[in-house]
């Protein structure tokens, strides 16, 4: 069995790879190791295996020991420790769900009812690095890869409206925190039918501008609020989280020298999980709307085509509807009025599971039957 290391399983993603990989019996599989940034030492909590007390996951001797490493740490981690570990001579499969790596020649992104053709090439050429792609991209992959993999995209534009765990444990809390705050600051008006609405709204306006309003992890108001940028600047005029949508996708789709040309504008809202995105796509021929649908549902088997129903839209694609499942809708098809080649489309998953952690636990299995 494979001695796999796991970085960052305390996190958001790495906790809910835990429970898919246990929910799957994935540890069966392996002989697990359970590391920690800051907490070596300290009794595992989970009940995983035997359970040995939690190792440094900055001691390089324990790491260099392990078959596969699984990092869900994030980006300082892997940039901190993978040089390191590689320089030792250190060949072992690297996964990770950050992004530090996820653009190097020596990597390949993950989404395997996408790309498992690239994924099998890569692991017959000796690959080892092997990333988890982002979200939003990912997602939009899952959603309407069908199109992609049948060469019918000239391009596409996506806007997103993403979820608060999309940044982490600790910016999910903040949320929760900051709606409690609100809903604390106006309770005893909200509990009076005959209290003005313009006395709610300034008072809740002033809760939100108010000294004490939590905002450590944000440095903003997220909850009745959005955020219209995510992740740093590039300097192009996009962020980071824009950056990505073009570069990732066709690295994915094993097309970085005939690439299709995508952007976009990233947008955080208060969902608590699950990405959704409106996308438009210049399609290269008019297809029609029932082959459509038909091409999106071939995607994989975790896609779900909605109709293009107000009933159906909001009982099944939302973020509520797909928040703890690995189906990613898919609805709101329809042409556009700027003419036959036009698609309007809006997609949802979880980006905990198609967005982060499952891409992670599958490229695993894929590894263990490639070695067996
Ligand atoms: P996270 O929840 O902030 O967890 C990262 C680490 O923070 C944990 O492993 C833990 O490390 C530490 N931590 C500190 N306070 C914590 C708390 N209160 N609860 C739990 N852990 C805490 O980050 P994440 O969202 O899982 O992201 C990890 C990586 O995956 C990042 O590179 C991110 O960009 C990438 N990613 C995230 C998503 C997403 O939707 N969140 C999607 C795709 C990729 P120790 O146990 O060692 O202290």
């Amino acid at each position: 069995m494979l001695k796999t290391g796991l970085i960052g399983w305390r996190g958001m993603v790495g906790s809910v790879l835990i429970e898919r990989m246990l929910s799957e019996n994935n540890f069966r599989l392996i002989h697990p190791y359970f590391f920690s940034t800051s907490q070596a030492g300290s009794p595992n909590p989970l009940d995983i295996s035997d359970r040995q007390p939690l190792m440094d996951a900055f001691d390089l001797s324990c790491l260099r020991g392990m078959d596969v490493i699984i990092s869900c740490q994030g980006s300082g981690y892997t940039k901190q420790v993978y040089p390191e570990l590689r320089g030792l001579g250190w060949a072992g499969y690297w996964i990770d769900a950050a992004s530090a790596l996820r653009s190097n020649n020596d990597a390949i992104i993950v989404l395997d009812p996408i790309n498992r053709s690239v994924i099998d090439g890569g692991l017959e050429s000796g690959i080892k690095n092997f990333i988890g792609g982002n979200c939003t991209v990912s997602l939009m992959l899952m959603g309407l890869g069908g199109l992609f993999k049948e060469d019918l995209v000239e391009w596409a534009s996506s806007m997103t409206y993403q979820a608060a765990s999309g940044a982490g444990s600790n910016n999910m809390r903040e949320l929760i925190t900051q709606m409690g705050r609100l809903e604390g600051s106006v309770s005893d008006l909200l509990n009076d039918p005959k209290s003005s609405i313009l006395e709610i709204d300034r008072l809740t306006r002033e809760c939100v501008a108010s000294d004490t309003f939590p905002m450590t992890e944000w440095n903003q108001p997220l909850a009745g609020n959005l955020l219209p940028w995510i992740d740093s600047e590039v300097g192009n005029g996009q962020s980071r989280e824009e950056y990505k949508n073009q570069a990732e996708t066709n690295k994915i789709l094993g097309r970085c020298n005939n690439p299709i040309a995508l952007d976009g504008l990233c947008v955080r809202v208060g969902a608590m999980r699950s990405h959704s995105q409106a996308v438009t796509l210049k399609l290269r021929q008019d297809v029609p709307l029932d082959d459509v649908h038909v091409i999106l549902a071939n995607t994989s088997v975790w896609t779900r085509v909605v109709q293009n129903k107000k009933d159906a839209s909001l009982a099944e694609l939302t973020p509520a509807a797909v928040s703890g499942t690995l189906q990613v809708a898919v609805g709101r098809l329809r042409k556009m009025n700027m003419g036959g080649q036009y698609l309007s489309a809006f997609t949802v998953g979880d980006q905990l599971l198609w967005g982060a952690a499952e891409p992670l636990r599958r490229i695993l299995e894929i590894i263990i039957e490639f070695e067996s």
